[in-house]
């Protein structure tokens, strides 16, 4: 069994967006990133915090905006709009989620889609369906980098998705549709769930439910990515597969953590270091 190592290949990534920006800012080029943050979920202040970090460890300027709970839709609109006006800024980042009083559709509309570097506007969505070059959202686009920087043939093969979100599920299939994969999508309504995932050389678990996928699933040899994340009592964290379960079947394998996870930030900082050759 392969088990393929997101933390190497995250900093690996990272490394790689550290030099690209050097030499960027050697030729008087600066990459910068606005990160808003409404509200004071604890959660979310640590991914805006991990997020800042990787920018400063990539060389990218971050501007961080942390409004109280309170703030109007109207409010952030307007910072968003200046942000999309302003030439020294190339991504703009929006930490999800957002209080109730603002609409998630209306933020993420109003982000240009030049300056998207979560991918989740509608724009950036239908440029990956009709294969147009655009940014990706950042943990289905972590996936792609894991299987194929671990060696790990696509191209003709069977890629079971379950999980069918705007945000992991969906994207994640069309990228494995445009790496040539014949690409199957299963969600809480598939019949015959366990034996459309055995088929699969390649499995993807993006279901949300803790260790839902045990080796009942998987096809010998098969490359499985899980991930879901999920923070078990006791504070270890685990993922949508039964790792121990599943190890000896599977021919590769990411764990939870050091698997998927690091890959997300180290994508976002990917997706800031090319959104200036836009
Ligand atoms: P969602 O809850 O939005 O989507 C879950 C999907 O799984 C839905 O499409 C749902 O189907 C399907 N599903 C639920 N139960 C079953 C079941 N019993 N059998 C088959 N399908 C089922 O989750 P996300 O896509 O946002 O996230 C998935 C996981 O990935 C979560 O654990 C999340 O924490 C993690 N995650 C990790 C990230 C990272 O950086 N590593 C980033 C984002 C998410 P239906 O559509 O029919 O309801």
């Amino acid at each position: 069994m392969k088990l393929i190592d997101g933390k190497a290949i995250s900093q690996q990534i990272k490394d790689e967006v550290k030099d690209k920006v050097a030499k960027m800012k050697a030729e008087g080029k600066e990459v910068a990133l606005a990160v808003i943050l409404v509200g004071d979920d604890p959660a979310s202040a640590v991914y805006v915090g991990n997020k800042k970090k990787a920018c400063e460890y990539t060389g990218i300027r971050s501007e961080s905006y942390e409004l109280p709970a309170d703030t109007s839709q109207e409010k952030v609109l307007a910072l968003i709009d200046e942000l999309n006006n302003r030439e020294d800024i190339q991504g703009i980042l929006v930490q999800l989620p957002l209080p109730k009083q603002i609409d998630e559709k209306a933020v993420i509309d109003a982000i240009s889609p030049d300056k998207d570097v979560d991918g989740f506007h509608p724009v950036s969505v239908g440029r990956l369906s009709i294969g147009e070059k655009g940014f990706l959202p950042c943990t289905p686009a972590g996936v792609i980098e894991l299987i194929k920087r671990s060696g790990i043939e696509t191209e003709g093969k069977h890629c079971v998705v379950i999980g069918r979100s705007n945000i992991v599920g969906k994207p994640m299939a069309l990228l494995m549709l445009r790496e040539n994969a014949t690409v199957t999508i299963c969600h809480s309504r598939t019949k015959d769930l366990k034996e459309i995932c055995k088929s699969a050389d390649i499995l993807i678990a993006a279901v949300g439910k803790p260790k839902m996928v045990d080796r009942s699933y998987v096809k010998e040899g098969a490359c499985v990515i899980d991930v879901g994340i999920h923070r078990l009592e006791g504070k270890k964290l685990c993922g949508d597969v039964d790792f121990d379960d599943v190890k000896d079947v599977a021919g590769a394998i990411t764990p939870v953590p050091g698997g998927v996870g690091p890959m997300t930030i180290a994508m976002l900082m990917k997706n800031c270091a090319e959104s200036l050759e836009a």
